[in-house]
């Protein structure tokens, strides 16, 4: 039995929360590799130390020089080191990590710092081995990762040891670079490392109990899910809800590898586990979670036998394309189709020029815009096996007096999305919420 645990900043944030992290792998002997993250919050309004190490590059930009800032990184990492009883090693990695970065001055390189420092203080303490993501995660040509040769490294690095920490959140490009994963790509990390080593279980340690059916800022102490499909973490992480980066489904997905999510600060919790499938034991209820965004944009077309005009989408989806626009979702109907557009890519003007350019494309007879949209995915593999689901949606919607902007069911049937007036969102998510978790 392998399993492959990811530590995310909260885990990593102190001393206190690395020995933490040492007795939750040293209570499973399956837990053999270890993901890290950068450290993050020890408190709210704390910094992450990514975020330092952000500023730390504007800084050099700017010709400025490692001052302040680094020592505010350092200071993080000395005292982790302090209250481990490692201090004298992490000072000299401080001063080695300095002048590496004083020596290549990019932007990436910069930032992987952080994790390369925390695998290399959590591995010290574990006394385990360390793995440099450098030599085994691989980007291509393309900057996306060379999953084949990544995973071909990687067993290579890790066969034969017994347990390792590996960096998080970045490797190495084609041409000898270091280059970083998006923001919380340590989790992507996860994910390769999982698929790589053929893992029973990819544990994501974080500091929250699993994935709450909707935002706990808009519903108090919402249900936990305790299991759901990689489709319907696809759809909930897709529409914000955030827990784990939206790529670090794809590896452990083909290799079928489940993921639960942990909880670092309370891991006798359950936690939720991601299942390649729905699970089949146990009721399936007909939603699984709520999630949703504001700030979208519906483009509403119309045009009278629009049906047999051939090329009529294209011609519309040319003018997004040549814009570079992408688009969430495309309701149509017999004679119109609209597209949701997040409303940050028509800012500046744009949404006045692909107005223009749709208009002379197609000449629909109306075109209207609605601004100031927001999606509220309600997902679940349950709900195409449960008749009545929509029923019971739009009534609490309707009994709470919001107007629904716009429908879109995914062809899965996993998913029904709602647009309402940005103003309605909380409230709209709060009645759903209610219909099918309270009832
Ligand atoms: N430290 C990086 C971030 O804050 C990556 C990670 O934690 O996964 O985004």
């Amino acid at each position: 039995m392998i399993k492959v645990c990811k530590f995310g900043g909260t885990s990593m944030a102190d001393g206190t929360t690395l020995a933490r992290i040492g007795k939750i792998v040293e209570a499973d002997p399956a837990r053999k590799f270890l993901v890290v993250s950068a450290p993050g919050k020890r408190y709210s309004g704390d910094s992450k130390v990514t975020d330092l190490l952000i500023e730390l590059h504007r800084e050099l930009e700017g010709g400025g020089h490692v001052g302040e800032i680094y020592e505010k990184i350092a200071r993080r990492f000395l005292s982790m080191g302090e209250e481990l009883g490692l201090k004298g090693e992490v000072e000299a990695l401080l001063e080695e990590t300095k002048e590496d970065i004083l020596r290549e001055k990019k932007y990436d390189f910069t930032l992987s710092r952080g994790e390369y420092l925390a695998g290399k203080v959590a591995a010290r303490y574990l006394g385990i081995s360390f793995v440099d993501a450098r030599e085994v995660i691989r980007f291509g040509e393309n900057g996306r990762v060379d999953a084949e040769r990544t995973y071909a490294l990687l067993r290579n690095a890790l066969q034969g040891l017994e347990r390792a920490v590996i960096a998080g959140f970045y490797g190495e490009d084609a041409a000898g670079n270091v280059k970083i994963f998006s923001r919380g790509g340590s989790d992507v990390t996860g994910a390769i490392v999982a698929r790589a080593v053929h893992a029973d279980l990819y544990e994501n340690w974080t500091d929250v109990s699993g994935f709450l059916a909707c935002d706990p800022r808009i519903v108090p102490s919402p249900a936990r899910i305790r299991s759901l499909s990689y489709k319907e973490l696809r759809e909930l992480s897709y529409m914000g809800a955030n827990v784990l980066h939206s790529e670090s489904i794809f590896p452990v997905r083909e290799a079928d590898i489940p993921i639960r999510i942990l909880n670092t600060f309370r891991p006798e919790d359950e936690g939720t586990l991601i299942l390649p499938a729905p699970d089949a034991s146990g009721a399936l209820r007909p939603v699984t979670g709520i999630a949703g965004k504001k700030n979208f944009t519906v483009i509403f077309l119309e045009k009278s036998l629009m049906n047999a005009e051939i090329g009529f989408a294209y011609r519309v989806l040319d003018v997004l394309f040549r814009h570079g626009i992408s688009f969430e979702h495309m309701p149509s109907g017999i004679d119109t189709m609209s597209f949701v557009i997040d409303s940050e890519e028509l800012s500046g003007g744009t949404l006045e020029e692909v107005e223009r350019e749709i208009e002379e494309a197609v000449h629909p007879d109306k075109i209207s815009v609605f601004s100031d949209v927001a999606l509220i995915a309600v997902v679940g593999h349950g709900m195409s096996r449960t008749v009545g689901t929509a029923a019971r949606l739009f009534s609490a919607i309707a009994n709470t007096g919001v107007n629904v902007r716009m429908i879109d069911q995914g062809s899965s049937e996993l998913n029904i999305i709602v647009g309402v007036d940005n103003m309605h969102y909380e409230r709209t998510v709060r009645a759903v919420y209610e219909e099918f978790f309270k009832k």
